[in-house]
C-alpha cells in the first residue's frame, strides 16, 4: 500500500533518535535501535495500525464531514478523514456508535435503539460512497487483508449498552448489523451494569448484564469495559469466557480520574489475556491543571445542565455546543505524546507488553499538543522507539495485542 507520509514530517537528513537519556533509563528488556526519523516513519507506515475508539460517526451526523476530504482540525470539529488516516499511517479503526442516555423505560429504550440504528445507517451509507478507500468489516483478519489492498478497515463498536434495553435479542441484532464490541455503559448506569461515573446501583453487573456478556461470548463480540465501574470490570472479567478489552482507558496510577483503571484492574484484565487501549483524551492523561476562570465556568455549566443525560435531544445538542464554546474560550494546556506514552510505560511495567494498545477517542474530545488528530499518530511510534521499545513491541501495541484478543473472541464463539 502506498501511503503518504505526514505533510509536516522532517524526513530529510540522518537525524538519529538515539537519545542518550533513554539509553540510561531503559530497562534491560528493551532494545534500542538507532533509526533515522524517515526509517521510523517508514516502519510506522508499513505496520498494521488500529485505533479502537473514534467517535467519527458523530462528526458525520452533526458536521456532515466528507471523509474523502482533508480537513483542518483547527477549522473543523473533525480529527479523522481518509487523507489524514493516510498521513498518520492509520490502517484500521473502530467507529463508535455512541448514544446518549435517556429514560430507562420501554419507550426510552425503543427510541435510543432507533437512534443507534439510524447512526449505523448513516455510517454505512457514508462509507459506501468511497469503496476505493474503505470498507466496513467484521472479522479480525479483515484489517490485514484491506491493508494489503490499500484500503482502510472500518470496524464498528457500540458505545453504551443502553440501546440493548432489556431485550437480549438486541445483542443479536447489533451483531448482525456489524457491531463487534459493546462498551457496556457510558457515563451513567443502564440495565446492564454500573458506570464508573455514577452511583452504585447493582454493585457491578445486573443479572441481565451477565446474560448480555454470555450472549456476546456466544456470538463473538468483544466485551468492552471502558466507562464501567471497578466492580463491573471485576465481574465482567470473571464471567466472560473470552478476554475483555478496554477500548479507550488510561492508568489511574498516573491520572486519578474515575474513567481510568487502577493497577489491580489492569492486572486482572491482563491475567485473563485482555488488552487495555490507551486513550488520548487530555483529562485521562494528566489531571486538569487548575485555572480559576475555566473551573468556575465549568462549575456553572455543570449546575445549569445537571442531569443532562436524561434530557431531551435538543437540550443535549445545546449543551454540546455550549460545552464546545467553553472549551474554545478556556482552552486547557494539552498533554503531550510523552505524557500519554507514560501510561503505556506504566501498563507495560505492570502487566507486560502483551496487554496494551491504543484507542484514541479522536472525534470524541481527544487531542494532544503534538498529536492533535490522526495525522499526528506517528509521533507515538517515534516516542516508543525513543524509549527503547523494539519493533516487535511496537507492532503489538499498534495492533498485535488487540487482534490476538479479537481472534480469540471469534474462536471461543465458534467453538460453542
Ligand atoms: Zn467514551
Amino acid at each position: 500500500m502506498i501511503k503518504h507520509l505526514r505533510k509536516h514530517s522532517t524526513s530529510s537528513g540522518p537525524l538519529l533518535l538515539l537519545i542518550v537519556a533513554s539509553l540510561l533509563t531503559c530497562t534491560s528488556t528493551k532494545e534500542i535501535i538507532p533509526m533515522t526519523e524517515s526509517d521510523i516513519l517508514a516502519f510506522h507506515q508499513q505496520i498494521l495500525t488500529i485505533d479502537t475508539h473514534v467517535d467519527t460517526p458523530l462528526r458525520l451526523k452533526y458536521e456532515g464531514i466528507d471523509l474523502s476530504q482533508h480537513h483542518d482540525p483547527n477549522e473543523y470539529n473533525s480529527k479523522l478523514d481518509f487523507p489524514r488516516m493516510d498521513e498518520g499511517g492509520l490502517d484500521a479503526v473502530f467507529f463508535a456508535i455512541w448514544t446518549p442516555q435517556g429514560a430507562r423505560t420501554d419507550s426510552g429504550h425503543a427510541a435510543i435503539k432507533q437512534q443507534a440504528l439510524d447512526i449505523l445507517d448513516l455510517t454505512e451509507s457514508e462509507i459506501s460512497k468511497f469503496p476505493q478507500s474503505a470498507e466496513i468489516v467484521t472479522h479480525s483478519q479483515d484489517a490485514d487483508r484491506l491493508q494489503e489492498a490499500g484500503k482502510h478497515a472500518i470496524y464498528l463498536g457500540l458505545e453504551n449498552g443502553y440501546p440493548i434495553g432489556t431485550d437480549i435479542n438486541n445483542v443479536d441484532l447489533f451483531y448482525q448489523r456489524g457491531i463487534r464490541y459493546i462498551t457496556l455503559s457510558h457515563m451513567t448506569n443502564n440495565e446492564i451494569c454500573d458506570s464508573s461515573n455514577d452511583t452504585t446501583e447493582y454493585g457491578g453487573l445486573s443479572p441481565f448484564g451477565v446474560e448480555v456478556i454470555e450472549r456476546m461470548n456466544q456470538l463473538g463480540m468483544m466485551v468492552d469495559i471502558s466507562h464501567t465501574s471497578g466492580a463491573t470490570v471485576e465481574q465482567a472479567v470473571a464471567i466472560s469466557k473470552a478476554p475483555v478489552i478496554a477500548s479507550h482507558s488510561c492508568a489511574k496510577a498516573l491520572c486519578d480520574n474515575p474513567r481510568n483503571l487502577s493497577d489491580s484492574l489492569l492486572t486482572l484484565i491482563a491475567a485473563k489475556g485482555g488488552v487495555v487501549q490507551m486513550c488520548l483524551l487530555s483529562t485521562y492523561i494528566t489531571p486538569d491543571p487548575p485555572q480559576e476562570a475555566r473551573d468556575s465556568a465549568r462549575a456553572a455549566m455543570k449546575l445549569k445542565w445537571k442531569g443532562i443525560d436524561r434530557q431531551t435531544d435538543s437540550n443535549r445538542e445545546i449543551y454540546r455546543l455550549e460545552w464546545a464554546e467553553l472549551n474554545r474560550n478556556y482552552p486547557r494546556e494539552l498533554p503531550s505524546v510523552s505524557d500519554a506514552v507514560d501510561h503505556i510505560d506504566h501498563m507495560v511495567e505492570l502487566v507486560g507488553i502483551d496487554h496494551v494498545g491504543i484507542g484514541s477517542d479522536f472525534d470524541g474530545g481527544a487531542a494532544l499538543s503534538d498529536c492533535f488528530d490522526v495525522s499526528g499518530l506517528p509521533n507515538i511510534t517515534k516516542e516508543l522507539f525513543k524509549r527503547g521499545y523494539s519493533k516487535s513491541d511496537i507492532r503489538k501495541i499498534w495492533s498485535g495485542n488487540l487482534m490476538r484478543v479479537f481472534a480469540r473472541v471469534e474462536q471461543i464463539a465458534s467453538s460453542q
